[in-house]
């Protein structure tokens, strides 16, 4: 074994670098084994390093068992073994935890650091088994045995030291503590565990890592593991990699700009353009001694300006002042258009734009009349339109403004949930504005317009602020001659505003805004109002804005008829005026493409230009039916009519709603269920049906929430017909509340709901005797085609309703079959 005992340190075969080397290195100590091939040995104890073969470190020692250790190597000229603790336990406890490996190692000389301190270069030469501790005073002395570290070398080994290298390169790459020649001398490395030791010294990994890879023993082993950890920790160099070229480029960027800046400062100054702000600054001094400005918003904008001139020009507080200023300087705070307050006038205005709605153009002229006869500064009071899309709220509104000589504005307020959008953003907000309401006067250019607010019933309210505690002060006479936005942080003056706000129904209008408000509504047009309008105003329009007023169109009321029915479904004429758009501009684009185009327009054009007619289900019922009775609702849309289904099958007396259903419409059916059970006999109905049934009740169209108590005698029909199998007559439709007793309640939305029933082609319509005062606002069109029966017990509405029974009402034990026909 003589040559074993000599362990070179560098050279040819373990190919250290030079800079590596160190004379100081204790290189040529005893070594002798026994037969077994173990050897005693002094040991230092590390703590948190390990020592891999061929790996040359410094080492900190004071005064200490590793000192003692290391002065009798070099006395003696013996080796000298490394042992590791297992963790952090202090040496002082005896019983220490130790990896069973540890290494053996050549030691330099002792430097002397400080008073207690020394330094030495200890290099790694091969992996030992820690056999026993033989002492540990005044040095840890140990048995060993050198262990063998062969590997098969074969293809698959090759392969994994190829992975291990390439990795080893890449993290090279982005590590910068890991020396260029690392990379270099591992790529040329041959030895599997050399390769492995090589690398896990040179990376920087965690100790508990490194106490993993000391221990394995085998070299492939050792390699599957060291790859692992090479896997991770490129994934974390690649991570931080990507990090820090972000936080570089952004740190380029203002570097840049920084840059950039002071050289545009520089050609500034050089081209005299510094002045030019100061320019700017006396420009603005000036607009501001030419607006009439209230004194308080004065003071803020001088003082704003003021700010500005000592501002750096390309600080970017400076935009935000500027804009604030621009805000202030652009709103009108007295700028006021003078009202025209002739009747005449305005009533010619109105008939010019207008067809129909005489109650509201009356109601209109009234309120012009009032203004010019009261008082100069008395309020002002506000109107509201309630309405279904398309009845001409928004249209007359324009007129209005019109006839009164002002500016008309809108805003929507339909989805705004947050107060903010309202009032506005405090300035300190980035990117604050003003709220709506400025942001229309800004518009407006005067403090006296027509300011029309749409959609007041869709407000929502939220974390965010209620939006309608802002719209009352809005709208409030005693509180809007100060109206406050959160970003002007002025007073703004709204009082000489005329306010309109629009809404589709009454129900869903804050009860608070609704108390400020002078309602009036615009119903929905029967088809004669809607050809008329058609014909007067839609057409003529229409055909002026697609440029064909002088190709003499014509569209016949046949065709007018056409579209109103079957291509669209509405209250208004929003989009039957768009259908008549689109036939105008088909028939431009024709026209333009020089090729041939109708004059008249008849029902096969509009088919060609629009597609097939379409059937809406707005249509009474085609048969007479068991279980299925007719009932009349009030939507945004105006009215429509739906069906409401019973069915009766095997089961235990429950009873089930469906079809979007509110509370309030459950509780009628409920009533209207209770009601009939009372009077079973009456019906010819036995009673103990009840218990041995389930009864089903559907109201569908198309999943449209639906509410409200007025279903209840529709349902109570539909009831009595599914237990006495007697058919409903088709052409009969009912609204009105129902009382447990039979009563029948009235309810609102009348005259939509008959105008939809009479588009729904139904004869006879049954409603509540107090709802007797709303037919005088029927057309009489609707009036004289239709029967309006007036009830007020359900008493007055089954044989009326209800076929005489052709089938015996179902019994209890034979109810397999439903009320299905
Ligand atoms: P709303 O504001 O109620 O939704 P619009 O005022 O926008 O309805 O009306 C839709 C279209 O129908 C507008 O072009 C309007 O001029 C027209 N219109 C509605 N009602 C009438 C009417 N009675 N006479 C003439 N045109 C009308």
């Amino acid at each position: 074994m003589a040559n074993e005992n000599r362990f070179p340190i560098g050279g040819d075969d373990f190919n250290i670098p030079m800079r590596h080397r160190s004379d100081e290195l204790y290189q040529f100590p005893n070594f002798e084994t026994d037969e077994n091939g173990e050897f005693e040995s002094a040991a230092i104890l590390i703590r948190d390093l390990i020592i891999y073969p061929h790996m040359i470190t410094p080492i900190l020692i004071n005064e200490g068992v590793n000192y003692n250790a290391i002065q009798h190597s070099l006395r003696n000229y013996e080796t000298l073994v490394a042992i590791y603790l297992n963790d952090n336990d202090q040496v002082s406890n005896s019983s220490f935890d130790f990896l069973f490996v540890g290494t053996e190692i050549a030691v330099g000389k002792i430097m002397p650091l400080g008073e207690n301190d020394y330094s030495t270069l200890i290099q790694g030469r091969r992996r030992v088994e820690i056999l026993e501790i033989l002492q540990e005073d005044p040095f840890f002395k140990v048995r060993a045995r050198v262990v063998e570290e062969k590997a098969a070398n074969d293809k698959h080994l090759q392969a994994i030291m190829r992975i291990t290298k390439e990795m080893f390169n890449k993290c090279a790459l982005l590590d910068k503590s890991i020396s260029e020649e690392a990379p270099l001398i591992a790529g040329s490395i041959q030895e599997p565990a050399y390769l492995a030791d090589m690398v896990s010294s040179a990376l920087n990994i965690n100790i508990s890592d490194r106490r993993k890879l000391i221990t394995t023993i085998n070299p492939t082993n050792r390699l599957k593991l060291l790859n692992g950890i090479l896997a991770q920790e490129l994934d974390m160099l690649e991570l931080e990699n990507e990090i820090q070229t972000k936080i570089q480029g952004e740190v380029d960027k203002s570097q840049r700009e920084f840059y950039l800046r002071e050289q545009l400062k520089a050609i500034q100054s050089e081209l005299g353009e510094i002045d030019l702000s100061i320019n700017e600054l006396s420009e603005l001094k000036e607009k501001v001694k030419n607006k009439n400005l209230p004194e308080a918003a004065k003071r803020v904008v001088l003082k704003e300006i003021d700010r500005l001139s000592q501002m750096p020009p390309m600080s970017p507080e400076n935009g935000i002042i500027r804009t604030y200023i621009d805000w202030i300087l652009d709103l009108p705070w007295f700028e006021t258009t003078e009202d025209n307050l002739d009747v005449q006038h305005a009533n010619q205005i109105l008939e010019k734009n207008h067809y129909g709605l005489l109650k509201v153009k009356d109601r209109i002229l009234e309120f012009i009349a009032v203004q010019k006869l009261k008082p100069e500064d008395s309020k002002q009071p506000i109107l509201c339109f309630i309405g279904s899309p398309g009845t001409g709220k928004t249209s007359l509104g324009r007129s209005i403004a019109e006839a009164l000589g002002k500016k008309f504005v809108r805003v929507s307020l339909g989805g705004v949930r947050d107060e903010a959008e309202i009032r506005g953003h405090r300035r300190t907000y980035i990117g604050a504005l003003p709220g709506r309401i400025i942001q229309t006067m800004k518009k407006a250019g005067t403090i006296n317009p027509l300011f029309m607010l749409d959609e007041i019933d869709k407000l929502g309210s939220d974390f965010r602020g209620d939006p309608s505690a802002a719209l009352l002060e809005v709208l409030d006479p005693e509180q809007n001659k100060e109206y406050s936005d959160h970003y002007l942080e002025l007073d703004y003056d709204l009082s000489k505003v005329m306010f309109i706000t629009t809404a589709n129904s009454m129900l869903s209008i804050p009860p608070a805004l609704l108390d400020r408000m002078e309602v009036i509504e615009f119903s929905s047009y029967i088809e004669d109002e809607k050809v008329m309008i058609a014909k007067q105003f839609l057409i003529p329009r229409q055909l002026h804005e697609t440029g064909i007023e002088n190709l003499k169109i014509h569209f016949p009321e046949k065709t007018i008829r056409v579209l109103i029915r079957n291509y669209t479904y509405e209250a208004g004429v929003r989009n039957l005026e768009r259908e008549i758009g689109r036939i105008c501009r088909k028939i431009a684009r024709l026209k333009t493409e020089g090729k041939s185009y109708p004059t008249n327009i008849e029902i096969d054009h509009v088919e060609k230009f629009l597609g097939a007619q379409q059937i809406f289900d707005l249509e009474a019922e085609h048969e007479d039916e068991i279980g299925v009775a007719t009932a009349m609702a009030w939507t945004d849309n105006g009215g429509d009519i739906m069906p409401v289904e019973v069915l009766v099958s095997d089961g235990k007396g429950n009873l089930q709603i469906t079809g979007q259903i509110g509370e309030v419409m459950q509780e009628s059916a409920q009533a209207a269920l209770s009601y009939l059970k009372s009077k079973a006999k009456q019906f010819d109905i036995n009673s103990d049906i009840f218990e041995s049934v389930d009864v089903h009740i559907h109201i569908p169209e198309g999943g449209i929430p639906k509410d409200g108590p007025s279903a209840g005698i529709t349902i109570a029909c539909a009831l009595i017909s599914a237990f006495s199998q007697r058919k409903v007559r088709r052409d009969v439709a009912l609204t009105g509340e129902i009382t447990l007793r039979g009563r029948i309640l009235p309810v609102g939305g009348i005259r939509e709901k008959v105008l939809a029933a009479h588009r729904a082609g139904i004869k006879k319509i049954f409603i509540p005797l107090k709802n007797e005062k709303d037919l005088a606002e029927l057309p009489k069109k609707v009036k004289n085609t239709t029967s309006i029966v007036l009830v007020k017990h359900m008493d007055d509405v089954i044989d009326e309703v209800l076929l005489p029974p052709e089938q015996k009402p179902i019994k209890p034990s034979k109810t397999k079959k439903s009320n299905e026909e």
